[in-house]
């Protein structure tokens, strides 16, 4: 179906008709329940994605009326999630997330500040929207029809973002990464002045709250276009501005979307890469700034306190036991992003191996049975563990044999110790 051939029955028909059995069923039920009080409509990127073919993975559905009470009535047993200072509730239903929204106006006090809302038509909602392509609305009440008041459907069909007035990304300036992601994920350029109006806005970016602007990176780290997302971030500054210790280039594009590890966590190795060119001193200013969560900030952490280790690592013989030492300290999407864009040769080749095959290396011996092989019980179950781990890493200890030889060479030489320590004390005393 082209764009230009879609009359609003036949895009309300396909639309739902798309829907799996369980999420049309409830978005049916909640228009019926709107439908007592006002039109419902479908807005946003169901729409825009519909007419662009592509996969519609959510629901966003706006109503000129209370959109949590129309949604609690409509789906009594479901698990729904209200927001009362937006009036919007959504609920996942058929593993699609169902977004409705009360049709409402937003004023911004100062740039980057969560609006102030008031309820409004569905026309002045779409046109407090982001983008014209995200300003479309198409009627499920009552008789289909298609609003359009922005343009929206002539900017799908040119493959182009364009913001609705000179202050959108003032207002909003996490429109910026909204705009870079989108242009990525769907292949659209941004119209020549919504570009001048970017770049004269991105030092806004600096009022972003911490939350929301590490929410918008993650939702940048995650996009399957994820790479051309950052590095145009990268080109417009936005990064820079979120903090200047952040950077992106197209090697990091190559490592996020081929990790060595293949199910290395997505957005503590993103934030690893991000801040691969960060001090240590940066780390604690990058964490603050972008409120990360745990294992993000450790990532971050890691990867600026790695260059402290980075000396040793650049060492041809280095032994594996040793590397193993250093490298295990650090979580895995930390040396993950060392290990991918490393300019030395050598100290990539190290973390490499490290992450593929030294990192696995494990004696065939366990605790047990070196206690069983006369080890005493305690830390020292620990010490030979690491002594036969690490004899296995250097090769000097290759099958169990070796390690059970090994084992009882460490249990002998405890117990000899202990009986000089004795016989020490005998003479003292
Ligand atoms: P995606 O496929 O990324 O989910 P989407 O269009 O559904 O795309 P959402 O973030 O779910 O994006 O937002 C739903 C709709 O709400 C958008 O299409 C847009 O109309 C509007 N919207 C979202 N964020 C903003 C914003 N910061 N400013 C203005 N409108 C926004």
């Amino acid at each position: 179906m082209t764009i230009g051939d879609a009359s609003p029955a036949r895009l309300r028909r396909d639309l739902l008709a798309h829907l799996p059995g369980s999420t049309l069923d409830a978005v049916e039920r909640i228009v019926a329940a709107g439908a007592a009080h006002g039109d419902v409509y479908a807005v946003g990127g169901a729409v825009r994605d519909f007419l662009l073919d592509r996969s519609v993975v959510d629901v966003d559905l706006v109503m000129e009326c209370d959109a949590p009470a129309v949604t609690y009535a409509a789906l009594p047993d479901a698990k729904i999630l209200a927001h009362t200072r937006f009036r919007t509730a959504s609920v996942t239903i058929g593993g699609v997330r169902i977004d409705v929204a009360t049709a409402r106006d937003e004023t911004y006090a100062r740039p980057g500040a969560l609006p102030a809302v008031a309820p409004a038509d569905i026309n002045t909602d779409l046109r407090r929207r982001d983008f014209a392509m995200n300003a479309i609305a198409l009627r499920l009440s009552g008789g289909p029809a298609l609003l359009d008041p922005c343009g929206g459907i002539d900017d799908i069909a040119a493959r182009r973002i364009r913001v609705l007035h000179d202050a959108s990304f003032r207002d909003d300036p996490t429109r910026i990464f909204r705009a870079l992601r989108y242009a990525a994920r769907l292949d659209f350029t941004l119209d020549p002045h919504t570009a001048d109006l970017l770049a004269q806005s991105v030092h806004y970016i600096d009022a972003i709250g911490g939350e929301r602007l590490r929410r918008e990176i993650e939702l940048m780290i995650a996009e399957p276009a994820a790479g051309a997302a950052l590095e145009a971030a990268q080109r417009a500054g936005a990064l820079q501005v979120a903090h200047p210790a952040l950077t992106w280039d197209s090697g990091r594009s190559e490592a996020l979307a081929d990790p060595v590890v293949p199910r290395v966590p997505l957005l503590p190795y993103g934030f690893a890469l991000l801040a691969a060119g960060s001090s240590p001193d940066d780390a604690p200013l990058i964490v603050a700034r972008l409120k990360l969560k745990r294992d993000e900030a450790a990532a971050v952490t890691a990867i600026a306190s790695m260059r402290k280790v980075a000396q040793t690592l650049r060492r041809p013989d280095a032994k594996p036991s040793g590397v193993v030492l250093l490298l295990d300290r650090f979580p895995l999407a930390a040396v993950s992003a060392h290990a991918a864009i490393e300019p030395d040769t050598i100290a990539r080749r190290l973390a490499l191996r490290y992450l593929e095959e030294w990192r696995h290396i494990k004696p065939a011996l366990n605790g047990e049975q070196l206690i069983e092989l006369g080890v005493p019980a305690g830390p020292q179950v620990q010490r030979a563990l690491q002594l036969l781990r690490a004899a296995r890493l250097d090769g000097w200890a290759t099958d169990r044999d070796d390690e059970q030889a090994l084992a009882l060479r460490f249990a002998k030489s405890i117990r000899d110790s202990a009986d000089a320590k004795a016989q020490i004390e005998l003479n003292l005393n």
